[in-house]
């Protein structure tokens, strides 16, 4: 099966949380408020949520793409502004860019497989107006930098954490540290609600403007007379009770899935340590990472390249969607409607484009590296194989002693 851990840790309590929505008649997020029936998941998801992150306010939406285009939204970020993100990420992190009619500006990685703070000081103009840190993988960004760079140039950051929800950094979780951030609950994710996601933020402003592009201009929770008083044009992306109702189910067990996926990946990654030829990435902080994959860092390409034909895996650099030398969607494009998207405007007059091979030290460390899933089993991450939230120490012991092997051939 392929997924996220959550999707394997599906049980009773999904299931209890669905009929309690199910026996109520209430499906909308908004429900009369007097009446005991209604059971207001959406809403207890948005406050167990703000209390779990340590964020002041959050909003349920459909997705973490949605979620993405609300922080833009929120932060006023459209035509002609540039925004600088890694060019290792899913594509939504780029694609909500180019839908929010800003320009998105690709910047390295480094050995961490996320965002190269050296390189986006690099791509810093006086078009620039925010920094999109995506926390790869599980792993946090080097948010110290980034936000010290943020600061100097007085820029707002977005952190995309669709991929490390629960992560910390520095005893704070991911997404309390920037302005705004990102989750997803889509199905390959830390925890799933199918497809949904979180905007978080501490900024009372921005979480007004974000619940009001969710919804439909509305204050939060619809609280107040509403007609005069919409100040923002919304796209709908709410969730509804039942998506609300295993969402929760699911946030009440993210901490006890992370306690495991950490202990596997503790497991895993003592037996495979002192091989030769290969390294680890770095981990900006090892306390606080979501430990959902474990990625090799082969000392060569060649090496990868063999380890992968032998072991039936791929190198991240060719295992699909999260590189930009594999996104046809935005490849040869320059700007607004050249990438054949009807709400981007050809406003923009800079020089912004996306070539093959654009990102030479991406390219290095992605050809390099192998993604072993520990929680996330996804072939599109390039981590088909590994071990996942359920497997005993018999397996995670025999995957590495296969693993071994493979690579002292
Ligand atoms: C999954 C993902 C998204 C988008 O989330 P969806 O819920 O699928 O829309 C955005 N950014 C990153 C880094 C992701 O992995």
């Amino acid at each position: 099966m392929a997924g996220g851990p959550g999707s394997y840790l599906f049980g009773e309590e999904e299931k209890r949380e669905v009929m309690d929505v199910l026996e109520s008649g209430y499906l909308f997020r908004y429900g009369q408020a007097d009446d005991p029936r209604f059971k207001r998941k959406v809403a207890t998801f948005e406050k167990e949520f703000t209390e779990t992150i340590g964020a002041r306010y959050a909003v349920a939406t459909n997705s973490g793409t949605g979620s993405l285009l609300c922080c833009l939204a929120a932060l006023g970020i459209g035509a002609g502004d540039e925004v600088i993100a890694p060019g290792y990420t899913f594509i939504a992190s780029i694609s909500s860019i180019v839908l929010a009619n800003a320009i998105p500006v690709l910047a390295e990685i480094d050995s961490s497989l996320t965002i190269d703070p050296d390189d986006i000081e690099k791509r810093i103009t006086p078009r620039t107006k925010a920094i999109l840190p995506v926390h790869m993988l599980g792993n946090p960004c080097d948010m110290d930098r980034v936000m010290a760079i943020a600061k100097k140039h007085n820029l707002a950051v977005i952190e995309d954490c669709c991929q490390s929800f629960g992560a910390s950094y520095k005893g704070k979780r991911a997404g309390t540290i920037g302005d705004m951030a990102a989750f997803s609950l889509n199905v390959f994710k830390t925890i799933t609600s199918g497809d949904g996601g979180v905007v978080a933020t501490n900024n009372r402003d921005l979480h007004e403007r974000a619940f009001g592009f969710h919804d439909q201009g509305h204050k939060p929770d619809r609280m107040g007379v509403e007609v005069g008083n919409r100040s923002i044009i919304g796209m709908n992306m709410r969730i509804n009770e039942v998506t609300g109702a295993i969402a929760l189910a699911q946030l009440r067990k993210l901490d006890s899935i992370l306690d495991v996926l950490r202990k596997k990946k503790a497991r895993l990654k003592k037996k495979l340590e002192g091989g030769t030829g290969y390294g680890f990435r770095k981990i900006n902080d090892p306390d606080g990472e979501c430990a959902t994959l474990l990625t090799v860092l082969f000392d060569t390409a060649e090496l990868a390249e063999r380890f992968c034909a032998r072991f039936g895996m791929r190198p991240i650099a060719d295992s699909g969607w999260h590189v930009y030398n594999n996104m046809e969607q935005i490849l040869g494009k320059k700007t607004g409607r050249a990438f054949n998207c009807p709400y981007a405007c050809p406003v923009y007059k800079g020089d912004a484009e996306y070539r093959k091979h654009m990102l030479p030290r991406t390219d290095d460390i992605l050809a390099r590296a192998v993604n072993v899933s520990i929680g996330v089993v996804d072939k599109g991450l390039g981590a088909g194989a590994g071990i996942n939230v359920t497997s005993t120490d018999a397996e995670i012991d025999d995957f590495a002693e296969r693993f071994l092997k493979a690579v002292s051939e």
